[in-house]
């Protein structure tokens, strides 16, 4: 089982790499913020509290997002491995998972931090709203969404070290050598 999280600040590049890593791993993919716009659109209960925090940058309350984690992952059954992305986003989240892959007899392989400087995340999150209209990619709704990031979320990385599962990634250059490095990492797991 090829369990990751991938984890870094808003506009990091997450989801770009996810979408690489299943490609080439063969592994489900869970996207909290994507599950979450989906219900929006589909004007679920949980897409309408989901809202209000979102538009403000604000994380969900823990309960609800490790909830809908879990049926998620009881959807995967039987698959290859998963990518966690956008969890665990507090380290609440992170003592969660633990918990529930390890009921399953699993753990977290390995969790990859991309680092990006916050200049950049800026001007690529500003450049994504411009591009895709996405409502959460506006000038103060970013600053929200960075400081949240290192208040609640930043702190997850020493706990991964603790845990001894952190891998550094360069988040700044081209998609492929982020890729290809991100690869290495994965590669290089026993
Ligand atoms: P990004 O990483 O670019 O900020 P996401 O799509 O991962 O975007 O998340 C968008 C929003 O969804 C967050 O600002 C937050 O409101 C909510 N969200 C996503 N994942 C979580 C989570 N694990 N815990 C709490 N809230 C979450």
């Amino acid at each position: 089982m090829l369990n990751i999280v991938i984890f870094g600040a808003p506009g990091s590049g997450k989801g770009t790499q996810s979408e690489f890593i299943v490609e080439k791993y063969g592994i489900n993919h869970v996207s909290t913020g994507d599950v979450l716009r989906g219900e929006m659109k589909n004007g679920t209960e949980l897409g309408k509290i989901a809202k209000g925090y979102m538009d403000e940058g604000k994380l969900l309350p823990d309960d609800l997002i490790v909830d809908m984690l879990a049926s998620k992952l009881d959807s995967f059954e039987g698959s290859k491995g998963v990518i966690f992305d956008g969890f665990p986003r507090t380290i609440a989240q992170a003592e969660a998972l633990k918990k529930m892959l390890a009921a399953r007899g699993q753990e977290v392989s390995v969790m990859l931090d991309l680092e990006v400087p916050e200049d950049e995340l800026m001007v690529r999150l500003i450049k994504r709203g411009q591009e895709t209209g996405r409502a959460d990619d506006n000038e103060e709704t970013i600053k929200n969404r960075l400081v949240v990031y290192h208040s609640q979320t930043a702190p997850v990385i020493d706990w991964y070290k603790n845990d001894g599962k952190y891998q550094h990634i360069d988040g700044v250059g081209s998609m492929e050598r982020i890729f290809a490095d991100i690869c290495a990492a994965i590669d290089g797991l026993k």
